[in-house]
Formats: structure tokens, C-alpha cells, sequence
């Protein structure tokens, strides 16, 4: 082993030993540590993953070209379920003797322990909290003794091949075409109403996650905690929302512009519910913007160019990593320790007037990449146009970057992007699952790509609520003519990854994590208790160890200040009832001023009606779409910024939403002593005002004085309430 991967095997070494004692010592890493991947990252023999065994495994499948292998699923754009038949890959070791990083975790099962069918002879399942390991025949046994886990996979789509490894891994039992009675698991490829009246189990899609992901949603999310958190939210680009905010848009950059022209920022542009590079374009003038197509104008969002990302190989790539949402309530997030990176095909530049429509040089979408000639196919996660994440990092830790820092950003990024996303969550959550109504609880792997800049800080660039879960890609054998051909890189991280999601998912496990739950602990005290937490066991006897890490509750701590929007919600949720709404009315919003005693000599209730008119009707003119009427969360969220900063005049916007927060939040406590208690769900359900009141109220940075962008015009008339 040549004397660089020495120096790499010894520093990841020393990084384990930091997360091992810090482990020991509570979990308390200070955002600078928030680490988990290094810790994870070892050496072993490189599994190649050799063409031979690609290659016998292929399935030669002729169809036309339809979309590209990493062409993200949403509810426009499906392949066809039963067009992947495959039998890829089961579990055969693909083992050569190049040194390489390895995530435990993310591997096949350990030589030796997998049968020729991909099946584990060895079984692993969790009653009392600890593992049990059993022999090939004790395993049988076992199995006898326990109810299998089942699945409906029905709906399942393109995840449906690495979900069907999956659950023969487990030894769990599937249902490939539903079940009269109800199933442990259902396995949704779109959404959370591929099936309906679902009404026990769990369902692994969010009610809204896909229309929170949308890149609209996604900025507004994150900008309403960039004006109360700005320095904790500069991962995400400045965005401005079209056509809403074109104006604003040519405004702001003239002025850049006129104050100096030796400035030549570049944009990108991205269509609303595009995905795939779709319809992305890059722009160095708002004149250059395309607005209108037909006789719509169109929704798009319109952002800075990061135009300096890292590159390797000269080349721009970025990372797609997986997280798994394991609960809104509490809030639990898990990181793959494994994740994908996806590289441009042509050497990248800097954006220049004569560039900029070289998708190849500056989109690092698979789908696009795909079809340039460029593209490398390669059998070995380290090389090629697609490769593991652990290879760039080592690429990274052999060259001195301090790998464990760029992950513990990288964590902080997915964990504050997640506290935007659970608020509406939550709402959409209660429109669909009222408390008190029977219902499934619900997970969800979430897709995250996220770019380096050079100088290894990372920016998000969009959330997908539905990755590409396949495990194959198309390879043309003649012209126009393709076979599916099992993609090694793919299968090594998201068989992993499904597969440990559904450990963490498996009923037996949740019911003693409710238990240990039980008694109001607070989220720091959740205690989450892994399926093959040991690592050394789960690697020596059967499953290799988990290849999710939890990241929330883990670092509660350094990030629950964040969590001020889900106090707003909550109290949004609370006058919002349970009738399956999602809007506010005027009598609720008045009754949200009455009875958080908000209303007084200088702000009267005929002006909380002008407050309430005034903002939901210009949201109501930002969200064409809508065919609800009422306010929605976001605009709550805008009158609760306004009368903070009505009442707490002076102060940051922050501190002046967290002491009205403070002030609403004693005032229903007060009341509600005397209101019958609600009814509750289980643990996983977001009841809409509990347990938010524990929610920080500390100020951690400097104070802030951002402003929201669209200030307030109170109407003169004031409206009576209906
Ligand atoms: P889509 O959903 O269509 O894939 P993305 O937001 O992921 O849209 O953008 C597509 C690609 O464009 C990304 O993979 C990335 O390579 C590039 N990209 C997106 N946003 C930026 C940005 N702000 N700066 C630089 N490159 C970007």
C-alpha cells in the first residue's frame, strides 16, 4: 500500500476515534464536528465492480429511447414499472485488490454470508432491543417464530428492482401486487396517494413532500429562514421567484451593474416543477430571461451561478446524497454514509458569453450527461462519469482537505434544509391525516444534490422528493436500439440504502422506539435504537451494519434554535382545526388575534381583518394554482413577521418573532388548561401545537436586522369578517 493511502487510512482512523469518544461523551459535537461519513470510512479490498459481472447480468431488453436511466420520477414522468425486470446483481462480491474507501454500511453481504440467490443464510431481526444472530438453521427457526415484515411493492415503479433485493436481504415478505388485508410497509414510487385509504402501517412518501420540493416552494421555505437565520442559511443560492419577482429581479442586477461594470454575475434559470435539466438555462442579463412561452408566463426560479465549483478532472460534478425523513414528529433525519457523484463531460470553465449554453460543461445531470459522447460508463466507483461519494472524498483526504469538516457542512446543510421543510410538512400532514382519524405514519428518502464550491463549502441546489432509485442503465447496443445493464455504482448505495431504511422502518423496531419514547422525553432524549447498531456484529454475522446515520435527534442541540417557523405552524395548525384544511379563515385568523391577545388600542381587530385580507389576497395572486381560499402557512408566517415587528419595534426580526412567539404561546398554554386535551396520534404524527413550546428561544448569532423583502401596505378599508 503506497504511502499516501497509509497517511489517508491513518487520518480516517483518527477521525472513527473522534466519533467513538464523542459517542461516549453525548453526542455533543459542535457544529464544526458534526461529522459521520470519515468516521465510517475504512479500507478494504477494492470491490471492482467488473464488467464480467455486468455483463452477465445483462438483460437484453430492446425499447426505443425514452428517458434517461437517472431521470428523476415525479408525477409527469414514469417509466413504465414493468419494463425493469431484472434479476441483477444478487449479492455476488465483486472483489479485486485495489485499495479503495469503504463505507460500511453501503456494501454487499460479506462474503460467505450470501447465497447465490442474494438471500443472507444468517438472520437478523430485533425484538427486545438487541440483535439476534442466528446460524442458517437457527435463522429458519427464528423466521418460523416471528411474523414476517411484509411490503406491498404494487406501486413501487422504478424503485421496484433495488426494493425486491432489498427485501429478500431481509428475509421479509413481499406483496408485488397488493394484499386484501393491510401490509406492514407500502413502498410508493410517486406519492403518498399511489394508494388509497391507506389506514394503518407505513406509507414511504409524505402528503406534500412533493409539492414542498417544487423549486419555488423549496426557496420560499428556505427564504423565510434566510430573513430570521441568514448566516446559518447562505448554503442556498439568492434566488428570485418568476414571475412574481422578475421586476425585482432586472432591478436588483442593473443596480449591481451600474455600481460596477466591471461585474459579470451569471444566472441560472429552472423551471418550476423541471427536473433533469429540463428547460435550465443560464443568462448573464434579466433581458435574456425567456418569461413567457406561449401565452403563459412561466414559473420558474431564477438563481445565482456558483461559478466556481470544485472540480475534478477538470471537471464540474456534484453529489447526490440520500436522506431518510424518519419522522416529522419527532423530527428524525438520517444521511446515507454513501452517496453518488455525477460529473459533467465537458472540462468546465468559467461561464463566458461564448459558454454558456454548454450544458455539458455546466449541468451535471446524469440525464443530460448521458447522451454526450463524453460519457464513461465505468465498472469502478472511483472513476467514470458516475462514482461514489467515498472516492471523491478520498480523492479529497489524499490531496490534505479536511474531509471530516466538509461533511460535518455537509450535514448542518441537510438538517437546516430539513427545519424549512417541517412546517408545511406538518400541515399538509394534518389535512391528510387529521389527528384522531386512523391513518399510516409516514418516511420518506429524499434525494439531496448538493454542489462543492472550490473553496469546499456546499450549496444546495435542489431537493428531489422522488430519486431515481434504479440500479441499471440504458446502454445502446445499435442505433436507437437499448438493453437495461445493471450499473454497479447505483446498486452499491441505493440497494443500501433501501434496505437499511426499511431496518429502520421495520415495525417491531418502531414499536420499542415509541416505548422508549414514551414519558414526553424530549427530542434530545429520544433514544433510536438501530437494527445492527453494532457494527462489529452486523458486519461479522449477517447484514453489513446500517449505512444511515442519524443526524436529528443527534445533534438536537446545536440546531433546535432553528426551529422557530414550527412554533408559527403550530400555532397555525391549532386555529386551523382538523377539517383537512390547509387555509386559514378570517374568523380563525381573528380568533388567533383574540386569543393570543395580540389586539389592542393601536392594533384593532377591524385592523387584523386589513392585515388578513391584504396578505392572503396577494398570496392568493403569488399561488395561482390554489383552489383553496383562506391563508396559507407562508402568508401566517408573513403576518406573524409583521406584527413581531409591530409590537417589538427595534429588535432583529428574530428576536422580535421569537418574543411574540413567546407571548402567543403563554396565552393559548393559559387557555388551553381549561380546553379538553386534544386527541393524540402516535408518535410520528405532527400534532400541530404540541411539544413546540419547548422550541428554542435562545439567540445564538449576532442579531439581525434583514428586513422581510415585501413590506407590508395595509389597505385603507377594513372588512368585516364573513
Ligand atoms: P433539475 O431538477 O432540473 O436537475 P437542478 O436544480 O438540480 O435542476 O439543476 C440542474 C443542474 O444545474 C445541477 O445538477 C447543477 O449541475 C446545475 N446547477 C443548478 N443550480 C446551480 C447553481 N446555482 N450554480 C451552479 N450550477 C447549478
Amino acid at each position: 500500500m503506497s504511502e499516501h493511502y497509509e497517511r489517508v487510512k491513518i487520518e480516517l482512523q483518527q477521525m472513527k476515534e473522534v466519533e467513538n469518544e464523542a459517542a461516549a461523551d453525548g453526542e455533543q459535537l459542535s457544529p464544526a464536528s458534526v461529522s459521520s461519513i470519515p468516521a465510517e470510512v475504512s479500507f478494504t479490498a477494492r470491490r471492482d465492480l467488473s464488467r464480467s459481472s455486468v455483463n452477465g447480468r445483462s438483460r437484453s431488453k430492446s425499447r426505443s429511447k425514452a428517458d434517461g436511466h437517472e431521470r428523476q420520477v415525479n408525477d409527469k414522468e414514469l417509466p413504465d414499472p414493468t419494463a425493469q425486470k431484472s434479476n441483477s446483481s444478487q449479492g455476488q462480491s465483486r472483489v479485486s485488490n485495489e485499495p479503495n474507501l469503504h463505507i460500511k454500511g453501503t456494501a454487499r453481504l460479506l462474503k460467505g454470508k450470501t447465497a447465490a440467490n442474494g438471500h443472507v443464510e444468517t438472520c437478523v431481526r430485533q425484538t427486545d432491543g438487541k440483535c439476534e444472530h442466528h446460524g442458517k438453521e437457527d435463522g429458519s427457526k427464528a423466521a418460523k417464530k416471528r411474523r414476517a415484515v411484509t411490503v406491498d411493492t404494487s406501486k413501487a415503479k422504478t424503485s421496484l428492482e433495488a426494493l425486491k433485493m432489498s427485501i429478500r436481504q431481509l428475509k421479509w415478505k413481499e406483496f408485488p401486487i397488493g394484499r386484501r388485508t393491510a401490509c406492514d410497509i407500502y413502498w410508493h414510487g410517486v406519492s403518498f396517494h399511489d394508494n388509497e385509504n391507506i389506514v394503518s402501517g407505513q406509507v414511504n412518501k409524505f402528503p406534500g413532500m412533493i409539492e414542498m420540493l417544487r423549486k419555488i416552494n423549496l426557496s420560499r421555505a428556505v427564504r423565510t429562514m434566510q430573513e430570521l437565520f441568514p448566516e446559518e442559511y447562505n448554503f442556498y443560492p439568492r434566488s428570485w421567484i418568476l414571475p412574481e419577482e422578475y421586476q425585482l429581479f432586472s432591478t436588483q442586477i442593473r443596480l449591481l451593474k451600474d455600481n460596477d461594470s466591471t461585474l459579470k454575475p451569471t444566472y441560472i434559470v429552472k423551471p418550476d416543477s423541471g427536473s433533469q435539466g429540463d428547460g435550465i438555462y443560464l443568462i448573464r442579463d434579466p433581458a435574456d430571461l425567456r418569461v413567457i412561452s406561449g401565452a403563459q408566463i412561466k414559473q420558474a426560479v431564477v438563481q445565482d451561478y456558483i461559478q466556481k465549483p470544485l472540480l475534478i478532472d477538470k471537471l464540474k460534478f456534484d453529489i447526490r446524497l440520500y436522506v431518510l425523513v424518519r419522522s416529522l414528529e419527532p423530527l428524525e433525519i438520517y444521511i446515507a454514509k454513501e452517496g453518488l457523484s455525477r460529473f459533467c463531460t465537458e472540462p468546465y470553465q468559467e461561464p463566458s458569453q461564448k459558454n454558456l449554453s454548454h450544458v455539458f460543461m455546466h449541468l451535471t445531470n446524469y440525464s443530460l450527461n448521458v447522451h454526450s459522447g463524453n460519457f464513461v460508463h465505468s465498472d469502478s466507483c472511483s472513476t467514470g462519469s458516475k462514482r461514489t461519494f467515498s472516492s471523491i472524498l478520498y480523492r479529497l483526504a489524499s490531496k490534505g482537505v479536511d474531509i471530516k469538516k466538509v461533511w460535518s457542512d455537509i450535514i448542518a446543510l441537510v438538517i437546516k434544509t430539513v427545519i424549512a421543510l417541517v412546517p408545511e410538512l406538518k400541515v399538509y400532514y394534518q389535512a391528510d391525516i387529521p389527528p384522531g382519524k386512523p391513518g399510516p405514519t409516514c418516511f420518506q428518502i429524499l434525494g439531496f444534490d448538493i454542489l462543492l464550491m472550490k473553496n469546499l463549502k456546499p450549496i444546495l441546489l435542489e431537493v428531489n422528493a422522488n430519486p431515481s432509485m434504479r440500479i441499471e442503465h440504458e446502454h445502446e447496443v445499435s442505433p436507437g436500439v437499448f438493453e437495461y445493464v445493471p450499473s454497479p455504482v447505483d446498486e452499491e448505495v441505493k440497494v443500501g440504502v433501501i434496505r437499511d431504511t426499511l431496518r429502520l422502518m421495520d415495525p417491531a423496531q418502531r414499536k420499542q422506539h415509541a416505548t422508549s419514547n414514551t414519558g414526553g422525553g424530549s427530542p434530545e432524549e429520544a433514544i433510536v435504537v438501530e437494527t445492527g447498531s453494532d457494527e462489529k456484529e452486523g458486519m461479522a454475522d449477517s447484514l453489513p451494519s446500517l449505512c444511515l446515520k442519524q443526524v436529528f435527534p443527534k445533534y438536537t442541540k446545536q440546531f433546535h434554535y432553528l426551529r422557530v417557523v414550527e412554533r408559527i405552524a403550530a400555532i397555525f395548525l391549532r386555529f386551523l382545526g382538523v377539517k383537512g384544511t390547509m387555509r386559514l379563515g378570517p374568523t380563525s385568523f381573528r380568533t388567533f388575534i383574540r386569543n393570543c391577545k395580540l389586539s389592542n388600542s393601536s392594533f384593532s381587530m377591524a385592523s387584523a381583518d386589513i392585515l388578513y385580507i391584504d396578505i392572503t389576497r396577494r398570496w392568493a395572486g403569488m399561488l395561482p394554482d390554489s383552489r383553496e381560499a383562506g391563508m396559507c402557512l407562508q402568508a401566517f408566517i408573513e403576518a406573524f413577521f409583521y406584527l413581531a415587528a409591530r409590537r417589538f419595534k427595534a429588535l432583529p426580526l428574530r428576536e422580535q418573532v421569537v418574543l411574540l412567539l413567546e407571548v402567543c404561546e403563554g396565552a393559548l398554554e393559559g387557555q388551553s388548561h381549561s380546553e379538553k386535551p386534544r386527541t393524540h396520534r402516535s408518535h410520528t404524527h405532527p400534532n400541530p401545537a404540541s411539544s413546540q413550546t419547548s422550541a428554542a428561544t435562545t439567540f445564538s448569532s449576532p442579531a439581525l436586522t434583514r428586513r422581510r423583502q415585501r413590506p407590508l401596505q395595509l389597505s385603507a378599508k377594513a372588512n368585516t369578517e364573513n
